[in-house]
């Protein structure tokens, strides 16, 4: 157990009642639906990279720690409209090299994109390198699956760049390190893949993307 109660710097050490490595997302409502019913706080940890020890319980308080590295595979890239779906234990350095793959970019980019998960940067809104040109997490999301503390699952899912139908509730959630509800567990981010200027990618000829080429950021010109 002891990989999941220690911040990898060293610095942080920390206890659990027990360690909940969910393998798919009704496993994982499974799980927080029982913690919930036995009235146990539980701590999601992504890839642990997190420094300031928000992903163990250095206090022992006695939670339960939910490791997501088992929930990780990418469930669909859509080059097109530029997005991917991701569970949220996916590593970040995953993510890139599957959009690379298909000659995008997924542009957050940090130190610890090789361990660090899709679900860790949500609930951090992680920066990174590239923040000022393509946005922190918060801008690159465009939906989230997240299974509550009591096991339910809320669908806020969704790869609509253009959506206005009222509040956009998932930003509640990024963002929130796990404190608006401590087991909150995000499964599936789909997030905005934008092309590698050196290779665009689109359906329309380039004299139809004046938005790309006067910008350099890519993305459906604004409607
Ligand atoms: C070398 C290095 C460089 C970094 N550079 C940057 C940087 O440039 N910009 C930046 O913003 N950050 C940076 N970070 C910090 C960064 O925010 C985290 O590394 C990363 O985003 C956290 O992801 P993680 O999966 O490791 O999450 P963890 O460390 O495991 O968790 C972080 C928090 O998120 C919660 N959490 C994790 N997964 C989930 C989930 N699935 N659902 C709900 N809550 C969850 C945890 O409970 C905890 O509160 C850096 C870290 C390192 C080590």
């Amino acid at each position: 157990m002891a990989k999941y109660l220690g911040d990898w710097t060293g610095d942080y050490r920390g206890s659990a009642l027990a360690v909940l490595r969910p393998a798919s997302v009704a496993e994982a409502q499974a799980l927080l639906r029982l913690c919930s019913e036995l009235n146990l706080g539980v701590i999601p940890q992504g890839g642990n990279t997190g420094l300031v020890s928000g992903a163990i319980d250095g206090n022992g308080t006695g939670l339960v720690v939910v490791s997501l590295e088992r929930l990780n595979a990418i469930r669909r890239i859509d080059p097109e409209n530029f997005t991917l779906q991701a569970d949220a234990g996916c590593v970040l350095q995953t993510i890139k090299d599957a959009s690379e793959a298909e000659d995008c970019l997924f542009p957050l980019a940090l130190g610890a994109q090789g361990s660090c998960q899709i679900g860790g940067n949500a609930a951090t809104n992680a920066g990174g390198v590239n923040v000022l040109r393509y946005g922190m997490a918060r801008d690159l999301i465009l939906g989230l699956e997240v299974v509550l503390a009591d096991g339910e699952l809320w669908s806020g899912f969704s790869g609509l760049r253009k959506n206005n139908s009222g509040y956009d509730l998932k930003q509640l959630f990024i963002g929130s390190e796990a404190r608006l509800a401590s087991s909150r567990v995000s499964r599936s981010s789909c997030s905005q893949n934008r092309p590698a200027s050196r290779r665009p990618i689109s359906a329309l000829p380039r004299s139809r993307q004046p938005s790309r080429c006067s910008t350099g950021r890519a993305g459906p010109a604004p409607i």
